[in-house]
């Protein structure tokens, strides 16, 4: 991208304005620690008057036909896939990732305004006899309220669509408050939502410096109903804790620490491209990747050759050079959190198979791989968040699924083999989501979400939309 011109302020009640107190704060490019612009810091009062033009804008939006609200989402999707490059180019600036990651990621967060689109004309209901007779039962679902959407920085487009698309859906209004490192995507999102004729108060965008206080005094507010959270599982915890002040129903898209099994009698055609695919999309910055890799012991070797082989294809680099296929990670800090991983890695006893090096600069990190790492070491217990392959040999299947299923996480996993033996495993596996004989399982149209401490409730699908839903029950006469 030349130069950013998108929004760089806060969107509260329909119009872009800066901070009360006037504050901004950097957002660098990460592949060369550049500023790319200066954006508004809200201080507690824009907080406090996004969340008044939500609670406004609520009595009449969850009012909207849903006809009207679906065709507002509708246009969102048109313009996003129309201005899919341009969002790309944005992702790719603050977020640093490769331009493959990024447009694919462009196209996703658009599919979650067309899913939900369709979604908004479909929010169920049911009738009921009782089992007495003495009364008919009437279940229907109302839009909750006000929501606070708390995004992060590995997928700044897709986790904002993700929770914007089901609440305006459900006919919620929402406060959106993105990660500070990628501030620019959620504006130029906010903006296609603005062209897309989005009434006032409906969505607005504030991003607090400092953060923490900002989001206790909106959780403290009676009007904010819902918390959609993606993050850290730590972040996570303090905010659960936070709502349950107000009983504050929310949604936790937390940390994972994703196992990928290679069974025995595996196709390894099938189980190298899927674990290309499951640990390196991204960069590797994916709370869904592959984090933990456990190869049976008939298969590693020729595993370990063929992932080099595939790994030795990935050209490091800035986004901005589209051919590039590994861009940077967001920021030092992240970076130099991976090469302190691997650095313990080799302490505890792991061996670099590739990369690992610091020869490169910046925020870049290269495609590496670690062989003989122990279950239970600290990168095999940490969510790495980088290029990292690290793989572990086994000899008996159940000590796989033994070791695949000791984790405090249970978001995503994958398992590869002979498709009856895979599925089998599969059910076995203390995961919200497992990808058989797939390295990609995210899909609009599919419930993400994990179980154990990687989060509560369900995004996408069905589900998605019920989550900025509550229910109500008619009980009348028979
Ligand atoms: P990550 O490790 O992906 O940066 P975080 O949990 O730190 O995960 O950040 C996810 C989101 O949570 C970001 O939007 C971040 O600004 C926000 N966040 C971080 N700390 C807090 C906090 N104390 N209260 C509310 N939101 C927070």
């Amino acid at each position: 991208m030349t130069a950013y011109e998108g929004p760089t302020d806060l969107f509260i009640n329909g119009a872009w304005r800066a901070g009360a107190d006037g504050r901004r704060f950097p957002v660098l490019d990460p592949a060369t620690g550049k500023l790319l612009a200066s954006f508004a810091a809200a201080a507690l009062e824009d907080c406090e008057a996004a969340v008044d033009a939500a609670g406004d804008a609520f009595p009449s939006w969850s009012a909207t036909p849903p006809r009207e609200r679906s065709e507002l989402l509708r246009r969102v999707f048109e313009l996003m896939t129309a201005e899919a490059e341009t969002l790309a180019a944005i992702i790719v600036a603050e977020n640093g990732k490769a331009w493959p990651d990024a447009i694919v990621e462009a196209k996703y967060s658009a599919e979650f305004f067309r899913w939900f689109a369709e979604e908004a004309v479909r929010i169920p209901g049911e009738y009921r006899g009782s089992p007495s007779g003495d009364k008919r039962i009437v279940v229907t679902h109302q839009s909750i309220g006000v929501s606070l959407l708390i995004t992060p920085w590995n997928f700044p487009a897709a986790m904002a669509a993700r929770k914007i698309a089901p609440a305006l859906a459900a006919g919620c209004t929402v406060v959106l408050k993105p990660a500070s490192e990628t501030p620019l995507t959620a504006a130029f999102i906010v903006e296609l939502l603005n062209r897309a004729r989005v009434p006032a108060g409906v969505v607005n965008l504030v991003t607090p410096k400092p953060v923490g206080p900002a989001v206790e005094s909106m959780l403290a507010d009676a009007r904010v109903r819902k918390l959609s959270f993606t993050g850290s599982t730590e972040v996570g915890r303090q905010l659960l804790a936070s709502s349950a002040r107000r009983v504050v129903s929310t949604s936790m898209e937390l940390g994972g620490n994703a196992p990928l099994v290679v069974l025995p009698g595996a196709d390894l055609d099938v189980a190298i491209a899927g674990t290309v695919d499951a640990k390196m999309r991204n960069g590797g910055s994916a709370c869904t990747a592959a984090n933990r890799i456990y190869v049976h012991a008939s298969l590693h070797e020729e595993f370990l050759a063929r992932l080099t082989d595939r790994f030795l294809a990935f050209t490091l680099g800035p986004g901005s050079t589209r051919s590039n296929t590994l861009g940077a990670l967001v920021s030092q800090r992240e970076r130099d959190k991976v090469a302190e991983l691997v650095e313990t890695a080799v302490g505890e006893g792991a061996t670099i198979v590739l990369g690992g090096a610091d020869e490169s600069s910046g925020c870049f990190y290269p495609a590496t791989i670690l062989k003989g790492v122990a279950h239970g070491s600290t990168i095999n217990s940490t969510e790495i968040f980088g290029p990292v392959a690290a793989i572990v040999r086994y000899d008996d299947v159940e000590d796989a699924l033994l070791m695949a299923n000791d984790s405090e996480f249970g978001l995503s996993a994958y398992v590869f083999g002979p498709e009856g033996d895979a599925v089998r495993f599969a059910f076995r596996l203390q995961s919200g989501m497992v990808g058989v004989n797939r390295g990609v399982i995210s899909d609009p149209a599919a419930p993400f979400g994990g179980v154990k401490q990687s989060g509560l409730g369900r995004e996408g699908g069905f589900e998605g939309i019920l989550e900025f839903l509550e229910t109500q029950y008619l009980s009348l006469p028979a």
